[in-house]
């Protein structure tokens, strides 16, 4: 039988096997990938799609920032769009930019913030790429993905581009609908109106500085664990954070694994947590919130590959 490696086709970008993800999760930890794939640029990544055998399942992952990988591991190839290939921001006029999925939202606030476009300040404080973005309705403070896209471009399982505009998806508070066998490769955006780059640069100093106050921003964590019931804007709107606290969770533990003391919406690995003891700890904040309120909590963190 053929080994996966035989299986793959050539590529100028950079293929490894059995290759750790923990590094690159923020929560550092999970398996290897079967394959992790660091396409050239887009034709690379088109024509490995193409050829790729069709039972090779393919995932994308952006920076890992809202991302548990189990300790098994993830069957076939991971796709990781890293370098600068796919981090270019592109000004397009008319307060447009094209921007790479592999690019840092922060870098995409600060590039909007430099041409003077106005409404892309949110960005600064999302730890992800634009890919993750796309794929979460990123969002927070003023503004959300839904409130500056103008489209999505990538490329699908069988190697063909896939466009698709905005008024195509459907979106809901962190959620898009947009195709599970698509790897994004970039986007375009809009602003909201133009600004002196000062008075955007003050604006993203305080999202940064209130970030920084409530969460717990230097752990190894993901993020929001749980989607908030309740949409913003919502009279009398039932925060997951608050759930939570209520159903006595806070500085709960499993292994290594610790709903944190800060903000007890977030999970962190304390202490050499496996994935297992994060996703575990996760569940049974589920199961508490469930037993306390009658609310069921939707996993707003993406969880991927195999049970050790
Ligand atoms: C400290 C901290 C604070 C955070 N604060 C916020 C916040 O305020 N608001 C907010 O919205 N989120 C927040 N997050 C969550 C996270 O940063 C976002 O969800 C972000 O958009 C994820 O981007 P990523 O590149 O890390 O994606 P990943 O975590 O790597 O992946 C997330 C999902 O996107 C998919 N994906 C990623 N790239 C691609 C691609 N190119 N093509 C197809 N699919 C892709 C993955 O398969 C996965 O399903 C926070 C996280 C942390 C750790």
């Amino acid at each position: 039988m053929q080994t996966l490696a035989e299986r793959l086709p050539p590529v100028r970008g950079r293929i490894m096997f059995q290759e750790p993800l923990a590094p690159f999760t923020w929560f550092r930890v999970g398996g290897p990938a079967d394959a992790l794939f660091i396409p050239a640029d887009r034709e690379d990544l088109a024509q490995f799609l193409a050829a790729l055998p069709a039972d090779i399942p393919v995932t994308a992952i952006g920076v890992g920032s809202n991302l548990i990988v189990r300790d098994g591991g993830v069957a076939g190839v991971v796709v990781r769009l890293a370098g600068r290939a796919w981090a270019e921001v592109t000004p397009l006029g008319d307060g447009r930019l094209e921007v790479g999925a592999g690019a840092l939202d922060a870098k995409v606030a600060e590039a909007a913030a430099k041409e003077g476009i106005a409404g892309l300040e949110f960005l600064v404080g999302i730890p992800g790429t634009i890919g993750g973005a796309l794929i979460m309705n990123a969002g927070c403070y003023d503004g959300e993905i839904k409130d500056v896209l103008i489209s999505a471009h990538g490329i699908g399982r069988d190697g063909r581009p896939v466009a698709v505009r905005r008024d195509e998806i459907e979106f809901s508070y962190r959620h898009t609908d947009l195709p599970e066998d698509v790897v994004f490769t970039h986007a375009v955006l809009v602003g909201r109106g133009a600004a002196a780059p000062e008075a955007i640069a003050a604006k993203m100093a305080d999202f940064r500085e209130r970030r920084e106050a409530a969460q717990p921003i230097r752990e190894k964590t993901g993020g929001s664990t749980f989607a908030n019931p309740d949409p913003p804007g919502t009279p009398n709107q039932r925060k997951a954070w608050q759930l939570i606290d209520q159903a006595g969770c806070r500085g709960r533990r499993r292994g290594g694994a610790q709903v944190s003391e800060k903000h007890c919406n977030f999970l962190l690995n304390v202490e050499n947590a496996t994935a297992a003891d994060i996703e575990g700890l996760g569940e049974d904040v589920r199961a508490a919130v469930r037993a306390d309120s009658g609310v069921a909590l939707r996993w707003e963190i993406k969880r991927i590959g195999r049970l050790a």
